[in-house]
This record gives C-alpha cells, structure tokens and sequence, in this order.
C-alpha cells in the first residue's frame, strides 16, 4: 500500500511530498490542475519571509524571531496561535538550505520592492521557477505525480484516513479510489471558488454582490473542494470564512491568474479616492509591505468596488512600476475625466488634501514626519501636495490572494475531529495558514508557513506511515505466535 498521499500540487504540498520522500516513504502527489498549470498560487510568489539573527547570502542585517513574531502580532491584531506561529519563524531560519538542495535559488531583492531586502529572500526566477525545481526534484526521488486528477472526497474512519476519491479533469477515467497508509492535504483555499466567494460576502446595502467585482489573482483550481468536504465531516476549523489576502489590483486584471503584474504599488505615495472622488483610509498608515493586503479590503467596501490611486510626478521613480499604465494627464481636471470621475468633486478632494499636508523630511524609507492636519481620514506618513504634472490615475479593485478559513491544527499539523487529532491525516499551507493569520498579512508570510508546515507534514505522515507499517508487522507476529501456540 502507499505510504503518504499528498493532495495538492503547490509550495505546500511539494514540500511535504519531498520531506516524506527523504524519510523513505512512497509518496503519490495528485494535483487539479494539467502539468503547464501546477503549482497553485505557490507559481506567483517571489519571495519567502525568513527570520535570521545576522546578515545571510541574500538577507541583509538581521531580523530576529522576536521581531518576526511582534510583526505577525501587529498584523493580525493577535487573532494567531503563538506556538504555531513560533514554530513557523524558527523554521524560517533554516529551511534555505533544504531549498537550495532541491535546486531553489534565490537573489538579493530588487530596488522598489520597498523595504525587503532585510527580511525576503527572494527566488530567482520566481515561484514557477522554485516550483518547476520542486517538480524536478520529486521526479528524481520517485515521487509519481498525477495532473488533471481532482481529489473531490475524503473517506474517513473515526477521524483516520482511509482512502480519497478522486476524478481526473475531464471525467474521462471515471472515480478512483486510492487507498494510503497516510494523507497531507495541501489543496489550497476556495477563493477561486466564485458561489462559495459570494455566499461569504453576501449583498451590500446597495444591493450589489461585491464579490462579483473582485479578482482571483491566483490559481482557477483552489475550489475549496475538500475544505468543504472535512468541514462537512466534522473536522476543526480555524479562521473566518471572510477573511483573506485581499490586495487591491489593477482594475483590468483577469479573472484568475492575473499574478502579480497586476499590483500597483503607488498607494502610499499619493491618495487613493472612490467613485464620488472621495477619499476612505489613511494612504500612509505603515510601509506598504505591511499595509498592501487591506487595500483590497477597503476597495471591497466602496461603491460598485472600485477605487483610484493617484499621484503626480514626483512619486514616479521611487515605487515598482505597474506593467500596465495608468490614466496620464497633465491636468487634474483632465485625470478626473479620463477616469470617468465628477471632475470638481475629485479637484476639491485633492484641493482640500493638498492644503492639510504638512511637509516635513519626505523619507519613504522611515515612517516619516510628512503628515495632513485637520483632514478626515488623515495621511499619516509620507503626505506631500499632488501639485506636479504630469498626473497619473490607476483604477483598482479587490484582488483575492487567499482565504484564511482552514483546518485546526497542532505542531505535527494534524487535522482535528473534536479536539482529537487525526493518527494519519496531516493539513499544510493555504488548508491551515489561518492557524497563523487570524486576519491581516505581511509580505512572505504565506509561503514562510507553506515551507515549514508543508515540510513538517511530510515528516510527519512518513512517521505515521511507518509507525503503521511496525504495528501492522508486530499484530501478524503476535497473531502467528498466537496461532502457533494454539497449534
Ligand atoms: C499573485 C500572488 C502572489 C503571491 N506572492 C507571494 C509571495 O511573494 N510570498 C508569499 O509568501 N506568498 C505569496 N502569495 C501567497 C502564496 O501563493 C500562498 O501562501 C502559497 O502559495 C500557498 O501554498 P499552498 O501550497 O498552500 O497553495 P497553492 O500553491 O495554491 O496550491 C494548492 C494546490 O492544490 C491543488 N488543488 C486544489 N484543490 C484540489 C483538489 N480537490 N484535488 C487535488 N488538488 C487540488 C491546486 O491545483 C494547487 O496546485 C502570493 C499569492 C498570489 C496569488
């Protein structure tokens, strides 16, 4: 019988497949999704957040536990789990190594990745080149892998895996049944799930669906199949359904797999106004690698879910470009056109900004002195007037990284069925990073908690695995010195 199933085929799920591997277990991977379309979210990224003590290859001076963990803290307003998100940062430290071995490389952030370079290591060449090594490397091990095969059900025994039933992308090879002496489930989130995206936001007091307006900015194929599937069974949840990564994008962004060509970064440095030009949040509350995933949050709550990022001239140059471009203009009134904006509401809204900021020492590097008096909501950091041509409008509109309702688990990452834990069934990644992020984010966290819980996982379904193999090898010994006694 096969030792460990592993169900998913991101960060996640390969990290707990190759783990599994190196501790002598036979691992099958079954992944949704055709071969050119693996990896999940995971092909997005580009970077990891590490915790480290002093300077390492591509991590520039330090950044210890202690600040890792105030920063998690700080973000999700304490709704994580300590231990597990200890357990993450302190795994963050060493995985590299491992990585590399499995042909990651990784490379000094690049200049506009605001504030990083401490903190992320950055992968060359990107999640779809980190992935593909994975992938490499799992086919080197002997690790089979199945594309197009969809794991749509669980078959549980009082909380003990039995077997997934799975159907392959067209249906063409019926139901299978697939039996392993171990399961880790790292299948991702269900925002790509659009029914289940508009029952957890439901209708606004305007009548409007806002997720209808939202972007998938990841995989087609995280459809909350089998989060469903054990919540339905009884296992423990962790997280809120209507909480996610949400980034406000450009507002052009496909459906699905828009990627991170897709953000537009200028948001600090400039005012962000809704479809009345009006403004909603302080632009310049924290660096934008610690405030980006509320933006789309916020877009989410104005009308028609759209909002418009502006800035003038003297903000180009010192933000990561968005591969698209925006409205240009050398006028505000002509912006405010171009945008489809009433154009003297959205001239006194920047009016109105313009006389209240104070300008100290512009520092977009430090949470600087330059703020707004007497303006509601303020902006806090980095407030100089937009009074320089040429203007530049970008729409936007919420983009879903991933949701954060996920399964219950312990430091061996084992799903939970009434505060028991599963003996052979283990949860990795997006399936469980609600442990870790009650709400909120900070720039590397995701694939921080896929690599360390993903590689937990698969130690620790081998373990079971082989635990199963001794106690399975003991019961025949004792039954034939049973029988020969007998005899
Ligand atoms: C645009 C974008 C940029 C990002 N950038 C970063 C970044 O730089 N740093 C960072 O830390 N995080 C980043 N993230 C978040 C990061 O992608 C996730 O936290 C991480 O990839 C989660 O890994 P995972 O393995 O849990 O999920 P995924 O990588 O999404 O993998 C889930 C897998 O499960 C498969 N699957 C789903 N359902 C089933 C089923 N029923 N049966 C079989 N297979 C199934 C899917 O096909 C997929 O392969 C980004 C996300 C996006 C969308």
């Amino acid at each position: 019988m096969l030792d460990v199933l592993v169900i998913g085929g991101g960060n996640a799920a390969l990290c707990a497949a190759l783990m599994a591997r190196e501790a002598g277990a036979s691992v099958l991977v079954l992944e949704s999704a055709p071969r050119e379309w693996r990896g999940g979210n995971s092909v997005h990224t580009r970077n990891l957040r590490c915790m480290h003590d002093a300077p390492q290859d591509v991590l520039t001076e330090a950044y210890p536990e202690e600040e890792f963990w105030q920063d998690l803290l700080k973000v999700t307003g304490g709704l994580t789990n300590e231990k597990l998100a200890r357990l993450a940062i302190r795994e963050s430290s060493d995985c590299r190594d491992w990585m590399r071995h499995h042909g990651v490389r990784f490379q000094p952030s690049l200049s506009g990745t605001l504030h990083l370079s401490r903190t992320n290591a950055f992968f060359m060449g990107g999640g779809k080149a980190l992935m593909n090594a994975y992938y490499r490397s799992a086919e080197k091990l002997g690790i089979e892998v199945r594309y197009e095969s969809t794991v749509n059900r669980l078959e549980l025994k009082d909380g003990r895996f039995v077997a997934a039933h799975m159907t392959s992308l067209n249906g063409s090879q019926g139901s299978q049944r697939i039996e392993a002496r171990t399961c880790v489930v790292a299948s991702g989130g269900f925002e790509s799930n659009l029914e289940w995206m508009r029952e957890v936001w439901g209708q606004n007091d305007a009548g409007e669906w806002p997720s209808d307006n939202f972007a998938i900015r990841g995989t087609r194929f995280n459809m909350g199949v089998l989060l469903r599937d054990l919540i339905d069974q009884g296992a423990d949840t962790t997280g809120e359904p209507n909480q996610s990564h949400c980034v406000a994008v450009d507002a052009r962004a496909p459906l699905y797999d828009g990627g991170i060509c897709t953000r537009v970064d200028c948001v600090s440095l400039g005012v962000v106004v809704n479809k009345h030009a009006e403004r909603f949040y302080d632009e310049g509350e924290d660096f934008w690698p610690k405030r980006y995933a509320i933006w789309g949050r916020l877009v989410a709550h104005q009308p028609a879910q759209v909002a418009y990022s502006i800035i003038d001239a003297k903000a180009v140059g010192r933000f990561m470009p968005p591969v698209f471009p925006g409205e240009k203009a050398d006028t505000l009134e002509q912006l405010a056109r171009q945008l489809g904006l009433d154009e003297q509401a959205f001239v006194k809204t920047v009016q109105d900004y313009n006389a209240a900021c104070k300008v100290g020492t512009f520092d977009h590097g430090v949470l600087d002195d330059c703020h707004t008096e007497g303006l509601s909501p303020a902006k806090t950091h980095w407030a100089r007037p937009i009074d320089t041509a040429p203007f530049y409008g970008y729409a936007l509109k919420p983009g879903i990284t991933f949701t954060y309702l996920g399964m219950k688990t312990d430091e061996t990452t084992a799903v939970h069925f009434g505060g028991q834990a599963s003996p052979n069934l283990f949860a990795a990644g997006e399936l469980m990073a609600g442990n870790v992020l009650g709400k909120g984010y900070t720039a590397g966290v995701g694939m921080t908690i896929g690599t360390a819980f993903g590689r937990i996982a698969g130690v620790q379904a081998a373990k079971a695995a082989k635990a199963q193999m001794a106690d399975k090898a003991s019961t025949s010994t004792t039954l034939t010195e049973d029988h020969h006694a007998a005899a």
